[in-house]
């Protein structure tokens, strides 16, 4: 059945958010089935958890340089294979991607599996690890449900005296515009100034079709994921992008891959630069889920990043391919 996202937006925002108490709703992994696929046990309580970002993923594939690349030059560390990072994860998401490696049960906003925490007991839960990793990571689900959470933290961190000293990451589905309707305008610019801020944002599929088929949401939703990329660009924050290239079909992916990094293209010249496809891999939630149609998209991502490799190929020199992520301009060179 096809999610209604802004019905499901709704629901998930008014569960997962007290803005009386400043709370979130946020998952506690302890007795969860993500817990198995965790390389090291759940810290902070059971509501944290250290993920290893490492920069290479296959030997099929691109590497991946985020978020190691904007953490390390924000911080001013030497550039690194990999980074670990805080990661607290909302407890609620609008869209159900066959791919995701969180098991369903713990995007539902259910209590079961998740509590209230505010920005406050995350720092302090974050600094009493014996080695607080120098990066947090807000991940999901889908953050942005409740867009609050990115300046509440930013907010506690400034506070602390932080603000210099740890990263802030954050990802988004680009499936709301909550952002612009909840946040006021001084949020909005505390995100624009905030030195040590970085946001990805995550391209579903590479045409309407495989989008629909990657999350469940209406295929017309793929425009909005433009739209919305567009209208983040123009906060001035340091943002990044991620495209996710499963496909139950194996015909026109070259067509449509040129249209997608086209309509990247339209946004900014050099947001392909800037855009890192993520190979799917099948976590313990995920195998639960395969069948004919998500096997054959799992073997037809390999055909569409040959297809994406080629278009960067054709687009962009080999000395703007090799530059860093995040010495990539954005918002300069605008094609018309
Ligand atoms: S949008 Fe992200 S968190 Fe939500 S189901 Fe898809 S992969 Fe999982």
């Amino acid at each position: 059945m096809v999610i209604n996202t802004e019905a499901l937006s709704v629901r998930y925002r008014e569960a997962s958010v007290n803005l009386r108490n400043k709370q979130l709703l946020i998952t506690n992994f302890h007795n969860t089935q993500q817990e198995n696929d965790l390389t090291e046990p759940p810290n902070c309580k059971g509501f944290g958890r250290i993920r290893h970002f490492r920069r290479s993923s296959s030997d099929v594939w691109l590497s991946n340089p985020l978020p190691i690349d904007p953490a390390c030059n924000a911080l001013d560390l030497r550039a690194a294979s990999m980074i670990r990072a805080q990661v607290f994860q909302s407890a609620a998401c609008n869209w159900r991607c066959w791919y995701c490696y969180v098991p369903f049960e713990l995007l539902a906003a259910n209590r079961k599996y998740s509590d209230w925490m505010s920005p406050s007991q995350l720092i302090d839960l974050y600094l009493g690890q014996p080695e607080p990793p120098p990066m947090i990571d807000l991940t999901g689900g889908q953050p942005d449900l409740v867009p609050e959470w990115v300046p509440w933290m930013m907010a506690e961190l400034k506070q602390r005296g932080l603000d210099r000293q740890v990263y802030l990451w954050s990802d988004d589905n680009l499936s709301n515009d909550y952002l612009w309707r909840f946040l006021s305008d001084a949020d909005l610019e505390l995100m624009a100034s905030y030195p040590n801020y970085g946001r990805v944002c995550c391209f579903k599929g590479f045409n309407s079709e495989s989008f629909a088929f990657n999350t469940r949401a209406e295929a017309a939703l793929f425009d909005q994921q433009f739209q919305l990329m567009k209208r983040l660009l123009s906060l001035g924050i340091d943002l990044y992008a991620y495209a996710t290239f499963t496909t139950p079909v194996d015909s026109e992916v070259a067509v449509d891959m040129a249209r997608f990094v086209d309509r990247l293209q339209e946004i900014d010249r050099n947001l392909p630069l800037r855009t890192v496809p993520l190979e799917i891999q099948t976590f313990t939630p995920v195998k639960g889920r395969l069948d004919d149609a998500t096997q054959a998209a799992l073997k037809n991502q390999y055909l569409a990043i040959e297809a994406w490799k080629t278009e960067l190929e054709n687009r962009f020199s080999s000395i703007e391919r090799s530059q860093p992520i995040t010495a990539i301009p954005l918002r300069t060179n605008q094609l018309q």
